[in-house]
């Protein structure tokens, strides 16, 4: 036992990490979170944060149960009611609908700041939770029923260490954890951007042979954008002057908003698709972007990382009260295999949906428009896919 009396360390306090300590809290665990950087406390005349995850059903539900969500909503979220894909080499185009799955929204947009002050804000007055911020975790070594791990030089002993220490994970590496990665040569362009028209709670999104066009909505007639591209066309576009960056977004998205104009800074991150080998290692486990990373043209990356924190979750709740070494094995084991079969398909098809589309190949181009067609005309399929879009 820590000297400090948690049983369990949270080694990040990324919206993934901050999420699995407030989950293994409500589970009835005594938790250590441990986080070099404390995040900026949210202001609503602060200009929004360029960082905005697509948080889906499943998630709203994770954080309905973790109590955070009312206060997501007091900040600021958009609802998406309605989704649109399209292909700008073919004809035919999907569209899902809330009504399709008989749920009110399809998920909701909302900037990293607000959803980590929301769940910071509640870890802080979580009696079962201590915050450790200013230092990281150094290492870990095994022991025979439990984990010691260094905490900026202290040494605590503990049951469980969740690494939730993003894509880079120093954990994942000391733990000697292989990683399959595949760059996509790809750079995700975001910025907020103000339509000519109102985006109608709608999530656009059109593939282009170089990568997908997101426009996310945001406040009034505000979108969020993400755009996919290579690395080298994302480079030349955050040194183009404004007018020519609008007008090249505006073609790029076939002026379907209209006239689409900067109103925020650009940046880019460069895309990655990642899948640790292993998810534990004896007491250590993976969660989040440092066991795997998705391509963003779904918005799923942190919504696989919030069903972890949420499987997690329910497997440590369905136990109750401290476990036993042998319970601790078996869950962290059924953890390991469900969460990675998971999370490996959802990589693979996310890539394989940036891989059919982010070309223009004639036979590939030809299959493209009949098939959207055909999906946005069976009533059930379109329902099916509706239900994978919202998580
Ligand atoms: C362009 C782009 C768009 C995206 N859009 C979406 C979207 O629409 N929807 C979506 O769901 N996802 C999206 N994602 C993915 C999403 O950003 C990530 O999946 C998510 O941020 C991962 O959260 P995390 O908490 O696992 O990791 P991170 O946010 O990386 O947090 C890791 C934390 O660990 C801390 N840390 C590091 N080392 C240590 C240590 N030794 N000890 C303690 N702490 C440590 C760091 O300080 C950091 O705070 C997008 C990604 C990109 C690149």
């Amino acid at each position: 036992m820590s000297r400090r009396g948690a049983n369990v360390i949270v080694a990040g306090g990324g919206v993934v990490g901050a999420s699995a300590a407030l989950a293994l809290a409500e589970a009835g665990q005594r938790v250590m979170l441990v986080e070099p950087r404390e995040p900026k406390p949210w202001r609503a005349d602060d200009p929004p944060d360029l960082r905005v995850y697509a948080v889906a059903p499943a998630s709203i539900a994770l954080l309905e149960k973790l109590g955070v969500w009312r206060d997501v909503l007091a900040m600021r979220a958009a609802a998406y009611r309605d989704m649109r894909v399209w292909d700008a080499a073919a004809d035919g185009e999907l569209h899902f609908r809330a009504a399709d799955i008989g749920a009110p929204t399809l998920g909701h947009i909302v900037e990293q700041t607000v959803l980590l002050d929301a769940l910071w804000r509640r870890l802080r007055e979580h009696p079962r939770v201590e915050i450790r911020t200013g230092v990281g975790v150094a290492g870990f070594e095994h022991r025979e029923d439990g984990i010691a791990v260094d905490v900026g030089g202290e040494r605590l002993d503990v049951e469980l260490l969740v690494a939730s220490d993003g894509a880079a994970s120093p954990l994942r590496g000391q733990a000697g954890i292989a990683v399959e990665t595949h760059d996509y040569g790809q750079r995700g362009l975001v910025a907020y951007v103000e339509c000519e028209q109102p985006h109608r709670e709608t999530a656009w999104q059109r593939f282009l042979p170089d990568g997908p066009l997101a426009f996310l909505p945001f406040e009034g007639n505000c979108c969020s954008i993400v755009w996919t591209q290579s690395s080298a066309e994302a480079e030349r576009r955050l040194q183009l002057d404004e007018a020519t960056f609008n007008a090249e977004l505006t073609r790029a998205f076939d002026a379907r908003l209209g006239e689409a104009a900067l109103v925020s800074p650009r940046a880019a991150f460069p895309l990655r698709r990642q899948l640790a080998e292993r998810f534990i290692d004896h007491r250590l486990l993976l969660i989040g972007d440092a066991a795997h990373t998705v391509h963003p043209l779904a918005g799923q990356g942190a919504n696989l990382g919030l069903q972890d924190a949420a499987f997690l979750m329910h497997l440590v709740g369905a136990i109750g009260g401290p476990l036993t070494a042998s319970q601790w094995k078996r869950l962290l084991t059924r953890y390991a295999r469900e969460r990675r079969s998971e999370s490996a398909i959802a990589g693979r098809a996310f890539g394989g949906i940036n891989a059919l589309f982010s070309n223009d190949q004639p036979l590939l181009t030809l299959m493209r428009g009949p098939g959207l067609g055909l999906v946005s005309r069976i009533a059930p399929l379109r329902s099916l896919l509706a239900k994978h879009a919202a998580g």
